[in-house]
């Protein structure tokens, strides 16, 4: 069997030829080699095609997936890292940056699988002396993954499990200078229409409860925002993610915090806040 042959058979079955190099790169290790045993690299590409043909994300049939700089342990305890969360990501680090620092005391909530958390510690680790990440999350499983992801990455981060600030220590209290959060922001009415790969992924991680003001998929921003002045430093930066038709409402939420900027993504869509408090 050839290349060709093999990467035309998985391109049917996962649907499309870009995915299809994914898995064959998966079994070759980017590798293919002509002498290579064609048929045992055919054997387990198929296997991983027709999962992916039966509606499991490619990302969680590959096991693992890149977010910013890192390769992350990717399964079903928590959710796929998204491209619009690196971007989240880029733009909070471009906004904290500016302020001078000596140190960043950093809580990603809702952590997942660490994605936030390991990247701001390896990232920030470099340009700051002293960086200390807390990553939170409800899920017990979402928890190990990220506790394999900070040891696979070599990030350090410590890692409890709670609701949003519920298990965040008072000894963090006014010393937190950057916040990150990617809650569950999805309503149950567009949750009934997403894509069946996207079901594979924990509910908890996507649906988002109505908030206290009836404002659907919006709860956690309403609990995240409101405890947080207490946790804040001064000059501290909060960044979040949404889906566009939130962003709105999420303004004017932050704006008694501080100063609030609109992330606006490569697509032109607006895709979350920024909030920077005063110094
Ligand atoms: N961006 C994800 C989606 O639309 C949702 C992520 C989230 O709820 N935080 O599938």
């Amino acid at each position: 069997m050839t290349f060709a042959e093999l990467l035309a058979e998985v391109s049917t079955a996962v649907g499309g030829q870009p995915q299809a190099r994914w898995v064959i790169d998966e079994v070759t290790s980017g590798h293919w080699s002509p002498s290579e045993d064609a048929s045992a690299v055919a054997a387990s590409a198929r296997a991983m095609a027709s999962q992916v043909s039966s509606g499991q994300p490619l990302q969680y049939v590959l096991g693992h997936w890149a977010f910013r700089n890192l390769d992350l342990l990717v399964d079903e305890r928590a959710l796929i890292p998204r491209p619009e969360t690196e971007f989240v990501v880029e733009r909070a680090l471009q906004v904290f940056s500016k302020g001078q620092r000596s140190k960043a005391t950093c809580v990603d909530l809702g952590t997942g699988s660490g994605a936030i958390a390991c990247s701001l510690s390896t990232e920030l680790r470099s340009v700051l002396p002293e960086v200390y990440v807390l990553g939170v999350d409800l899920s017990s499983d979402a928890l190990e993954l990220a506790a394999l992801n900070v040891v696979r990455t070599g990030a350090e981060v410590e890692l409890l499990q709670g609701s949003w600030w519920e298990s965040v220590p008072s000894a963090l209290q006014g010393s937190v200078d950057l916040v990150i959060s990617n809650p569950p922001y999805v309503t149950e009415d567009e949750y009934a229409t997403l894509d069946e790969t996207v079901l594979r992924e924990p509910k908890m991680a996507l649906v988002g409860a109505v908030s206290s003001e009836g404002i659907l998929g919006f709860a956690p921003y309403e609990s995240i925002v409101r405890q947080a002045p207490r946790f804040l430093s001064s000059g501290a930066v909060m960044a979040f993610e949404c889906a566009p038709p939130q962003v709105e409402a999420l303004r004017v939420l932050c704006e008694p915090l501080g100063e609030v900027t609109t992330i606006v993504d490569l697509a032109g869509r607006d895709r979350g806040v920024i909030v920077e408090c005063p110094w």
